[in-house]
């Protein structure tokens, strides 16, 4: 694939989604934190549903520790992995009074040693608090780059290496939330819908899926 080609791709899509952010709900950085968090293998529609009325009562990570595990657990029951999830939270916010003045930490290395978040997650906070130009790995964006041929890569931290050569630097920042809503809204992972696909004319997976 052409950079002249990739950039048309990376064109299209923000066109398509002329002002993309994240999905997930959030008051502060530091409930944007708790929703990536339970994000992990589940929509974000039902993190939503949740998070609702879980930031009404623990919107800080003293108030998490005030609500206590048992309550959190209430609160997030019907998201896959509550239990890891609300341990992971709970130490989480801990760290945060501890070490960093209640606050997030806004560094990659730093977010990567809390409970329950990886480098996808760290990658997903920073590009949406700093708008940093990090590209995050999910299996939405595994999927579309390997059909647009972006990588041929399987794993995870290859694929964003591949990304961040191939898509120009200017779109860094909103490749990922660009190649999510491409993903879950029309190259899906079964039956995508390729005949009404704006890069229908440019992709060479389309045939594949027709
Ligand atoms: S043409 Fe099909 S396979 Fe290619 S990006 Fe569009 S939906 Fe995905």
């Amino acid at each position: 694939m052409t950079d002249i080609l990739v950039s048309e791709i990376m064109n299209r899509l923000n066109s398509l989604f002329p002002s993309v952010s994240s999905e997930l709900n959030s008051i502060n950085d530091y409930t944007f934190l708790i929703a990536v968090l339970l994000s992990a293998q589940t929509k974000d529609k039902r993190v939503n549903i949740v998070t609702k009325e879980l930031f009404k009562v623990a919107s800080t990570p003293v108030q998490m520790l005030e609500l206590g595990l048992d309550k959190l657990k209430e609160y997030i029951k019907t998201i896959g992995l509550y239990n890891n999830k609300a341990n992971n939270i709970i130490n989480l916010s801990k760290i945060l009074i501890e070490q960093y003045n209640a606050e997030v930490p806004l560094d990659r290395d730093q977010l990567e040693l809390l409970p329950g978040i990886g480098r996808k997650s760290a990658n997903v906070i920073l590009n949406k608090i700093c708008n940093a130009p990090y590209i995050a790995v999910d299996t939405h964006v595994a999927r579309v780059s390997k059909r647009l041929e972006f990588t041929k890569n399987t794993k995870v931290n290859k694929i964003e290496e591949d990304l961040y050569k191939v898509i120009p630097s200017e779109y860094h920042t909103i490749a990922s939330n660009l190649l999510v809503m491409h993903g879950r809204y029309t190259c899906t992972a079964k039956n995508p819908k390729c005949s009404k696909c704006i890069l229908k004319d440019i992709c060479n997976s389309r045939n594949k899926y027709f």
